[in-house]
């Protein structure tokens, strides 16, 4: 009998089954949803207040889990100066929005390459006060995607249902409908979904997290790329962010409000 032979036989099946295993993890880990903390400024601050918010803000993110990816969405005039302040820091830079077009008589938009070219990342497409107050359709946000994906840019595609809509039991079908007709085309594998219930928007009034939690995992399922990163958003803050991301199915957040303030959104950004 040779036991030599034998012990290292079984040595090497011991690494090899550690090796594979450790392949499975890492496979595992890089296809998990990445965890997405966005800060939408709306049409809040000006160049100025926008380094002075940087100074604070970056400072007290410095440490933060760097499994989570930091998004600043911010108007267009700060879109420069905010890029600059970003440098070396491994925040990314975000704008509101991106016209379809490559150039042309479109008084007011914005073109994807005149985002690119100043560092920005990503882009909010569809936000729901665009919408509502702009005009906004699932026609025109699926040319905005479309195009933001060419030039390379990630949109985070926003969906949600109004109040009415809730109350007539239509969540499930104003949201399918908003994905079916928005990502026609799409690549889903440059893409953030933002679940934000309209009426949760701005008003205080949270979506609970395990609701946001089951209306996140049935956008899920109608998404063919179950990897694709989907935030919460609506009236998300400071007291209730731990709860938020404790759900299994929310991949991160988009706040509006809460983003405004370096303390707040630092607290956000550090969610335990
Ligand atoms: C938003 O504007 O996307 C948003 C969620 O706003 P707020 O956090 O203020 O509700």
């Amino acid at each position: 009998m040779n036991y030599g032979l034998r012990t290292n036989n079984q040595e090497e099946m011991t690494k090899k089954l550690y090796n594979y295993k450790l392949l499975l993890i890492l496979i595992k880990i890089s296809t998990m949803p990445k965890t997405i903390i966005a800060g939408n400024w709306k049409m809040n601050k000006t160049q100025a207040e926008s380094k002075e918010f940087l100074k604070q803000f970056l400072s007290l993110i410095a440490h933060r889990d760097e499994s989570t990816e930091v998004v600043l969405c911010v108007p267009f005039t700060s879109l420069e100066t905010v890029s600059l302040n970003l440098d070396g820091t491994g925040v990314g830079l975000g704008a509101q929005n991106v016209h379809w077009a490559e150039s042309g008589a479109y008084t007011g938009e914005i073109s994807a390459s005149m985002l690119t070219e100043i560092g920005v990342n990503y882009v909010i497409i569809g936000h729901s006060e665009r919408r509502q107050f702009f005009g906004e359709t699932d026609e025109t946000v699926n040319l905005r995607l479309k195009t933001a994906q060419k030039h390379g840019l990630t949109p985070i595609l926003c969906v949600g249902e109004t109040k009415a809509q809730r109350d007539a039991g239509e969540t499930e079908n104003v949201i399918f409908h908003q994905l079916k007709e928005g990502l026609v085309g799409v690549d889903q594998n440059n893409l953030v979904v933002a679940y934000e219930p309209i009426w949760a928007i701005g008003t205080g009034d949270t979506c609970e997290s395990s609701e946001a939690n089951r209306v996140i995992g049935l956008i899920r399922g109608q998404l063919e790329n179950k990897e694709v990163s989907i935030q919460y958003g609506g009236s998300v803050n400071a007291s209730n962010i731990d709860e938020i991301m404790a759900q299994p199915e929310i991949n991160g957040g988009l706040v509006g409000g809460a983003s405004l303030e370096g303390v707040s959104f630092a607290r956000i950004v550090n969610f335990q």
